[in-house]
């Protein structure tokens, strides 16, 4: 064990289980309790921060005024559904509100170094919402929300948005394409829901570059996590040099998740955050937040979630060696896709 532990800025609370989904729906409230019992059990360390509600000054420097007003709309007359999977409950404005003002609390007070990491246990998820279009369970991108935060009370120039959520997070993807301060950077299941995030997907504009998508194909575990994360994210961001982390944080590369086809066992997320956490504190004073996003089997949940504050806990402990990729494996394979698409840009890409 370390000889201090970190402090960690967690935001849950029980009004995120106000949200309320038909019966059936995996994103469902038990799915927080699940990640509460993983904080719990690591609960020495961790400082449960006020839950409040993002403004709509906030909201609008993602999401459309139409955007908002749908969701006003909807949820006056709830229970309703936008699309086959996104629904809306009486409460579900409050609560997406509540979801998004807490990520940017979460995130303000890590970049002011109040806490060495945060974790927000929060839903509704957000990394689908589009500017103008609630989609995949999510109403506001809570991430893509804080983001902006950060740059306006902060003034942070570079942030990064590592998303590890088994879908492609195609809400913040399009929030930031033509924004090269913004690097979203995602390993995703391919060809899968929303159907976005394409290796050759990089970014428009002055953004081109900003965005690099993993597309990894069903099967995958933590051969090909760890790798990527070794391989890839390691030498994109020392490239791009980010002044904060946020991670979009989702547990449905699971091996036991019911919504997709990966094997993400306990130890890929915990060697991935212990990259995570090493690579924050060498270029960004260590800032680095979780935001949750999916995660739909109860054990998937909590455990990564449980991984997650062990390797916060130690990063030390987490090997750096970076794995093999044998010529013939899956792994050197999506490492040669990135390359071929950023190598360019970023020459460490399948460099070794
Ligand atoms: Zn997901």
């Amino acid at each position: 064990m370390p000889a201090s532990e970190p402090l960690i800025h967690v935001v849950e609370d029980l009004r995120f289980q106000s949200h309320e989904s038909p019966p059936g729906h995996p994103e469902r409230p038990e799915r927080l309790a699940a990640v509460s019992r993983a904080l719990d059990l690591h609960g020495a360390h961790l400082h449960r921060m006020t839950p409040r509600e993002a403004s709509e000054e906030e909201i609008l420097r993602i999401h459309s005024r139409d955007h908002y007003g749908l969701i006003e709309e909807t949820a006056a007359r709830a229970p309703a559904q936008l699309d086959p999977d996104t629904y809306v409950s009486r409460r579900s404005l409050e609560v997406a509100k509540l979801a998004a003002g807490s990520t940017i609390d979460l995130a303000l007070s890590v970049a002011r170094r109040e806490a060495s990491y945060g974790i927000a246990a929060v839903r509704p998820p957000g990394h689908h919402a589009e500017a103008g279009r609630p989609m995949g369970f999510c109403l506001l991108n809570n991430v893509a929300i804080a983001a902006r935060a950060l740059q306006a009370e902060l003034g942070l120039d570079k942030i990064l948005i590592l998303d590890w959520d088994v879908h492609h997070g195609n809400g913040t993807q399009h929030s930031f394409e033509n924004d090269p301060s913004i690097l979203y950077l995602s390993m995703h299941q391919f060809p899968h829901y929303p159907g976005t995030g394409r290796f050759d997907e990089a970014g428009s504009g002055a953004g081109l570059g900003a965005t690099v998508n993993l597309a990894l194909p069903p099967g995958c575990g933590d051969e090909e996590y760890i790798g990527l994360a070794h391989r890839v994210v390691v030498p994109v961001t020392q490239r791009f040099a980010p002044e904060m982390i946020l991670v979009s944080c989702g547990f449905d590369a699971h091996r036991d998740d019911p919504l997709a086809a990966m094997n993400v066992s306990a130890r890929g997320y915990r060697e991935m955050t212990g990259v995570v956490a090493r690579l924050a504190a060498d270029l960004c004073g260590g800032r680095l937040a979780f935001v949750l996003e999916g995660g739909y089997a109860i054990s998937g949940l909590e455990e990564g979630t449980g991984a997650v504050l062990e390797a916060l806990s130690d990063p030390e402990s987490v090997s750096l060696e970076t794995p093999l990729a044998p010529q013939a494996s899956t792994l050197h394979a999506l490492v040669e896709a990135s390359a071929a698409v950023h190598r360019g840009r970023y020459p460490g890409i399948g460099a070794a």
